[in-house]
């Protein structure tokens, strides 16, 4: 197991979740990913080029076993796999390799993910009936249009089935060819029942983000990286719409971006906890709501 320092941090986030009265937390945007991969998106971020002049060291650059013996114990009940692709005929080969995670990992939730090519429907099929409980679209590092007509039947089949799906659309850190509001909002006018978690909490564009939240009961938001520091450096959350965290407690979702992140995970709690909202809004965001949406 994890050294020394990891053993106070995860005695200082077992004390978070314990003092809520939780049974621990459920993390709805972590990160596993074949190893050759996840070594890329790690040098992507060490060498400056998720945000340029903002260094960005990975805090857990660990081998698998060790990011995983960590978020046990940390008290992560459940956790997403996170993945996904920045180029054509590559989630096919993504979603085997997830599914084979999820096979030997039982407290993972079970993702995959999907590109604007044709046969995305069929695969995205499989993977939901292959038991794919958490879908990831990175708008942003895929550079596609979600309202793509290439993606119409997938929204579809995801809406159908209640699968959710976690969308980075927002423009922060960077902003891609189709991110913003706009893309996402044209995707959920066509599939209104479509559950979708919008990364970082749609991070720069909050407001805008709250707003689609309001519009359709589906759309949920993850706390990833929202409030700490780093971000808040990138992209404040603007003080005045902080109330409105409170107006849709039920629809926000603990998420961290481990391991890739360049703090500790007690810090994206102690973001949480530092808002204010209270310890009800806390105990909802940090499990119960994943609890209830994820049927867990
Ligand atoms: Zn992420």
């Amino acid at each position: 197991m994890p050294d020394s320092e990891y053993a106070a941090e995860a005695a200082a986030v077992t004390a978070f979740w314990r003092q809520l009265g939780l049974p621990g937390l459920v993390d709805v945007h972590t990160h596993f990913m074949p190893p050759n991969v996840l070594a890329k998106v790690w040098a992507f971020f060490e060498n400056g080029h998720a945000v340029a002049g903002q260094p960005w060291p990975i805090a857990y650059r660990q081998p698998e076993e060790t990011r995983l013996a960590l978020l046990r114990a940390f008290g992560v009940r459940r956790f997403s796999a996170l993945l996904y692709p920045h180029k054509p005929d590559m989630a096919a080969w993504l979603n085997s390799w997830a599914a084979d995670f999820a096979a030997r990992t039982p407290d993972a939730l079970h993702s995959a993910t999907f590109f604007a090519e044709p046969g995305a429907a069929q695969y995205v099929a499989e993977a939901i009936s292959g038991g794919a409980r958490l879908f990831k679209a990175h708008v942003q590092v895929g550079g596609y249009d979600p309202a793509d007509e290439l993606l119409d039947a997938v929204w579809g089949l995801l809406a159908e089935a209640h699968v959710p799906v976690v969308v980075h659309c927002g423009s922060g850190p960077t902003p891609g060819s189709h991110t913003g509001p706009g893309p996402i909002s044209a995707v959920l006018a066509r599939h209104p029942a479509l559950i979708a978690i919008i990364a970082h909490l749609g991070a720069p564009e909050y407001g805008d983000f709250l707003d689609l939240a309001d519009r359709y009961p589906g759309v949920h938001l993850d706390t990833t990286m929202a409030f700490t520091g780093f971000l808040e450096r990138l992209a404040p959350f603007p003080a005045q719409l902080r109330p409105r965290l409170a107006a849709v407690a039920d629809r926000i979702l603990l998420g961290s971006d481990f391991p890739n992140i360049p703090y500790p995970y007690l810090h994206q709690l102690q973001a949480l906890d530092g808002l204010g909202l209270g310890q009800d809004w806390l105990r909802a965001v940090c499990y119960g709501n994943a609890v209830r949406l994820l049927r867990l």
